[in-house]
């Protein structure tokens, strides 16, 4: 699943080339995503200067003077820089021509979004999709402070606690039991119980693996957004837990344990990650 990392990126080289730019064309090929791509899209936006290109938790923003859009990659999606004359695969469902430039929307399972912000409605942070997101976690805001204050008296463990979503957003399944084991924290320990020091410690292994996924999708950047290889080829993270179970812990070579907690895997080293 395309995590924030790799939003991040596809946000950065898309913004390279769309931004500043004409939007020619916007067509859509298959309105059936999670919700339909509305009907008056391609008219809304044709002839129209791309502004922006923003990212918010794990939505594309591609901003306009009067609005906009909101692209979500869903579970295997992904939008890609693809040669004018090459044909449509199956599953590209939409695209953006501006002069030679042209992108593809790929998305087997259709869980994705394309959807319109009317910035009349005011700024797009209050869609509904965007409002109750958590702290982005490079913001200079989001520290130790902010995470022990939005787990506070919570009973519910701080792996679930951070997947979701609502204290710090881009904390997807592989990234919290990096950080958490980066932390040395059990990731069964209850959210509440994580004290201001340890929340601090926790703040910063956050940053630290994702600012390393970041630097690993930077060398992948060109394939990921020319796209010769196939979407949905996401960055292989070099993981110290995640998918490790029973492979020696990398600091003290205790076996890697598997768990479950609401229904998804968590790993994690039972000697540095003690409770
Ligand atoms: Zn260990």
């Amino acid at each position: 699943m395309p995590e924030l990392p790799e939003v991040e990126t596809t946000r950065r080289g898309i913004a390279t080339v769309m931004a500043g730019r004409r939007l020619d064309q916007f067509i859509v090929h298959e309105n059936r995503l999670r919700w339909p791509v509305p009907a008056e899209l391609p008219h809304t936006l044709q002839g129209r200067v791309v502004q922006a290109c923003e990212r918010r938790g794990k939505y594309l923003l591609i901003r306009f003077a009067h609005g906009v859009q909101i692209v979500h990659l869903g579970m295997s999606g992904s939008l890609r820089r693809v040669p004018m004359n090459e044909p449509r695969r199956k599953h590209d469902h939409a695209e953006w021509v501006l002069g030679d430039a042209r992108f593809l929307y790929h998305d087997p399972r259709r869980f994705g979004a394309i959807l319109w912000h009317d910035l009349n409605l005011g700024p797009v942070e209050q869609h509904p999709l965007l409002a109750r997101l958590g702290m982005e976690p490079f913001d200079t805001a989001f520290d130790g402070k902010h995470l022990h204050r939005c787990f506070k008296d919570r009973a519910v463990s701080i792996k679930q606690a951070l997947l979701a979503g609502d204290a710090v957003v881009g904390v997807g399944n592989i990234y919290a039991s990096e950080a958490l084991f980066k932390a040395r924290i059990n990731p069964q320990t209850p959210a509440g119980k994580i004290s201001a020091a340890r929340c601090n410690t926790l703040a910063t292994a956050i940053r630290k693996t994702l600012s390393q996924a970041l630097e690993a999708g930077g060398s992948t950047l060109r394939d990921y957004v020319n796209s010769t290889g196939e979407p949905g080829a996401y960055f292989t993270l070099h993981a110290a837990m995640y998918e490790r179970a029973g492979k020696p812990c990398p600091r003290c070579e205790t076996p890697v344990k598997r768990i479950v907690q609401g229904q998804r895997a968590t790993y994690f080293c039972p000697v540095c990650q003690r409770r």
